[in-house]
């Protein structure tokens, strides 16, 4: 127990599990904490809304300021992240004084997607075609060399939902991308040809001992991930190898947590795409679709607890992503509406509207692929539909 709590605030029987940062993700681990009995701190910018109005001890401060870190971590016993935008340094440095952070630095440093390409290559992982540009001379050269445009750029930190990802066709859009990244070097690579998108999650304690979840394939939008499937309907041997990978990169950050690691298949092989320390959008499927959720198995793995069966307890599960939309409609008085459809679950996230922004998900169990997506669009369909006409009591089916 942290012994800098007083006697009267502390929980003898369970540990205080400390959560950076209060988006969406933290709420859905303070919500699989409570099941669990376990006392969670969160520390939250004052914009934070998801972790509003349920039951945690939320701290307003900015986890990029060292000392409201520090502060923070005293009243934990153990550290952990709600996303990855935190100085690694400032997380070995507390580790340096006896606090426990879990995923700790050497995974926090794979965040940076041009550090992540680099030590990826270099270890034989196979990634995209890449390099570092801060020129369009540069820019051009690798277009060049690898088919010619468009390109992708990807600004290296940060990003997220496609914010950070342009697509680039030509030397002057190049020149826009370089300008707006304000002399950072930018991550380039070809524009693929994608045949799927897979995820992987792995739960992995401070020992190695490990999990693996049944492999997911994800649809994107623009950029963003809409919807996702699992298991994903793909060869055997091919779910077998990206397990293998992703249980590989786990090891090699030495991750303890969830960790998501995202593919590409190109002409049938995987590509690394991208990995992610913490549970992750793709496994949203896993609260209801299997036996013990990300969020569940992420605190038990960050608590070096026991972790759970990652079985699947339908032979289909859908998610859908719901979006803001432009009318800005209020979610809420869509809930009715979705519920009304078969085998369907709501998650909303708290969060004010606004287009794009992701305010939710549904996910809907089924016994085959097609039924469960049906179902999960349908739900989010009628989600917004029913939110736009809140006047309306009629329940939409
Ligand atoms: P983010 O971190 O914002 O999710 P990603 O690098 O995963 O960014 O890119 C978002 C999406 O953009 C991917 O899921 C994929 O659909 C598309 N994308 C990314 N890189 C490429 C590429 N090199 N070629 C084609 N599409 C890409």
């Amino acid at each position: 127990m942290n012994p800098d709590l007083p006697s009267t605030t502390r929980n003898v029987f369970t540990p205080t599990v400390g959560i950076v940062g209060g988006g969406q993700l933290a709420r859905m681990m303070v919500q699989a904490a409570g099941r669990l009995g376990v006392e969670v701190h969160v520390l939250a910018r004052v914009t934070d809304e998801s972790v509003r109005g349920i039951w945690p001890a939320v701290h307003d401060g900015d986890p990029a300021d060292p000392s409201v870190l520090e502060e923070f971590s005293r009243r934990c016993d153990v550290l952990t992240f709600d996303h990855e935008n935190v100085d690694p340094e400032l997380v070995d440095a507390l580790v340096r004084v006896g606090r426990v952070a879990r995923p700790g630095a050497s995974a926090l440093r794979f965040c940076d997607k041009a550090a992540q390409r680099t030590a990826l290559a270099t270890l034989g992982f196979v990634v995209p075609p890449f390099a570092l540009a801060t020129t369009v001379a540069e820019a051009e050269a690798f277009a060049r060399l690898h088919g010619g445009w468009p390109l992708v750029a990807k600004t290296p930190r940060g990003g997220y939902d496609g914010k950070g990802v342009r697509w680039v066709d030509g030397a002057e859009q190049a020149l826009v991308a370089l300008a707006l990244a304000g002399g950072s070097p930018l991550l380039l690579e070809p524009a693929l040809a994608i045949e799927r998108e897979l995820a992987v999650l792995v739960a992995r304690r401070p020992d190695g001992g490990h999990v693996v979840y049944p492999i997911v394939e994800t649809f994107q939008r623009d950029g963003i991930c809409c919807s996702m499937v699992a298991p994903a309907e793909i060869e055997p041997a091919l779910a077998c190898e990206a397990s293998s990978i992703a249980v590989a990169i786990a090891d090699l950050v030495d991750m303890v947590g969830v960790l998501a690691v995202e593919f590409f298949v190109v002409d049938g092989a995987l590509v690394v795409n991208e990995l992610a320390p913490r549970p992750h959008n793709s496994g949203h499927f896993t609260i209801e679709g299997c036996v013990t959720s990300q969020f569940e198995n992420h605190l038990r793995a960050v608590l070096d607890w026991p972790l759970g069966a990652t079985t699947l307890v339908a032979s289909a599960v859908a998610t859908v992503n719901v979006l803001g939309t432009s009318d800005g409609a209020d979610l809420l008085a869509g809930v009715p509406h979705a519920l009304a459809i078969d085998d369907v679950h709501v998650h909303l996230y708290g969060k004010t509207a606004r287009p794009g922004r992701k305010l939710g998900h549904v996910t809907a169990l089924a016994a085959d692929t097609a039924t469960a997506l049906e179902r999960a669009s349908r739900a989010a369909h009628a989600l917004r539909r029913g939110a736009v006409r809140a006047d309306d009591t009629r329940v939409v089916s």
